[in-house]
């Protein structure tokens, strides 16, 4: 038999955030069945609940179980996708909503950024021979000993472009408040460009580097599996922008976008005795702590001591501090000091690969708007400076200008 075109839509927070949203979701989501066709729905919490169930909880404890997060956080996805279910059945249609148990969403066993393993997906494919639209909870799963876990923030993402491979889908559309991605956020700069293409590549780097609009791990899965996405907006029919392997463009444009990040803080370990050895230790111990370490310096020193710092994830700092200051005391270093004051600019283009003076550009452009680089790091195709928090979106805007990012 031949296979039913299958379409994935995945809607977020603010697309699902009220009550006429979701009857507007639910209208959207009709549009695409009524052709005889099957449709896969996966839907993030309502507007900002996730923050707001890790705030009630931080008021009960600086140190809550990364257990009962996730069975408190899962909630959220549980009610929209129910909702949307019930808009969807007042319409006339049928409807049925799952949780990421229900469909068979197996993860590892890491609480707060689990990973998928398998997903059986056999009740969607019952619904589907039924008739029925299937709402799937996003942002969850369960592990082998039937634990709920997440997928991480931003991670219904990762429940559609996963669920989309799972069912062989022909479509995956992630809805969200946006009509597309932007050339930066276009909450920091009003005539920021809608992209009509983006390639996996650089959309990952983006990702990882803070464009919340897709979560990175989401777009490492899409890569991976080829699965095209287009990210369009819940409240217009306008066409979004394509996430896809490769462009159509001859030469490949220097720079894609600009992104920020505030969500990261700097560590340093001072007077550091310089010999081998130490850096293996410390970042050992950091990783065995659980925090993901992203840019590092050591300053050399002819005086036989140095000073390391590292920029790690704000949510991690206090498992980062702890584990750098039983580091610090046993190889006899000195203070151990934080900053929350830092951010992070970024510009991406895979162009870079090709093109030179691109890093020059970046630091003319700051120097000449006096904003002071602390930290510099680079891959193949992007540059990113930690500056102070401040500037960051005179930063942005600064450097979406240099590079013509407008026009
Ligand atoms: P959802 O709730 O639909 O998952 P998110 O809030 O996670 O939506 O992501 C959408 C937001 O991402 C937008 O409102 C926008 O401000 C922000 N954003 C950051 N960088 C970009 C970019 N380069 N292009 C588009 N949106 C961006
Ligand atoms: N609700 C989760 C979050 O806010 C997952 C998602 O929205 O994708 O991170
Ligand atoms: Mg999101």
């Amino acid at each position: 038999m031949k296979k039913k075109f299958t379409v994935v839509m995945k809607f977020g927070g603010s697309s699902v955030a009220n009550v006429e949203r979701i009857q507007n979701v639910a209208r959207r989501i009709i549009d695409t069945k009524t052709t005889n066709n099957n449709v896969a729905v996966v839907v993030s919490a309502m507007g900002d609940t996730t923050d707001e169930f890790e705030e009630l909880a931080f008021k009960l404890s600086k140190n809550p179980s990364t257990r009962e997060m996730d069975m408190l956080m899962s909630t959220g996805e549980q009610i929209s996708c129910a909702l949307v279910a019930i808009a969807i059945e007042e319409l006339g249609h049928k409807a049925i909503s799952f949780t990421g148990n229900q469909v068979g969403i197996l993860t590892d066993g890491e609480y707060s950024k689990a990973k998928i393993q398998t997903i059986s997906g056999d009740c969607i494919k019952k619904a589907f021979a039924e008739g029925k639209i299937v709402i799937v909870a996003g942002f969850q799963g369960v592990d082998s000993k039937n634990e709920i876990t997440t997928l991480g923030r931003g991670g219904s993402d990762l429940t559609a472009v996963a669920l989309a491979k799972a069912l062989d889908a022909d479509v995956c559309e992630i809805f969200t408040d946006v009509t597309g991605i932007y050339t930066t956020d276009p909450r920091i700069v009003k005539d920021a460009k809608k992209l009509k293409e983006i390639t996996f590549d650089e959309m990952l780097e983006m990702a990882s580097l803070g464009a919340q609009v897709m979560q990175a791990r989401s777009i490492e899965v899409a890569k991976r599996f080829n699965i095209p996405l287009h990210v369009r907006s819940s409240l217009s029919k306008e066409e979004g922008t394509m996430i896809v392997k490769k462009l159509e463009k001859i030469e490949d444009i220097c720079v894609t976008g600009v992104t920020l990040n505030k969500n990261e803080v700097k560590i340093t370990i001072c007077a550091v005795p310089d010999k081998p050895g130490i850096a293996a230790q410390l970042f050992g111990e950091v990783s065995k702590a659980g925090v993901n370490v992203d840019l590092i310096v050591q300053n050399v020193s002819h005086t036989k001591q140095t000073d390391i710092s590292f920029t790690a994830p704000k949510a991690d700092l206090s498992k980062a501090l702890d584990a750098t200051r039983k580091v610090a005391a046993k190889i006899g270093a000195g203070d151990v000091l934080e900053s929350s004051n830092i951010a992070r600019v970024s510009i991406v283009g895979s162009g870079m690969r090709s093109h030179h003076g691109i890093a020059a550009t970046m630091f003319k452009t700051l120097a000449d708007n006096k904003i002071n680089i602390d930290m510099i790091s680079t891959s193949e195709i992007s540059i990113s400076c930690i500056i102070n928090k401040e500037d960051a979106e005179k930063a942005v805007t600064v450097l979406h200008k240099a590079f013509e990012l407008e026009k």
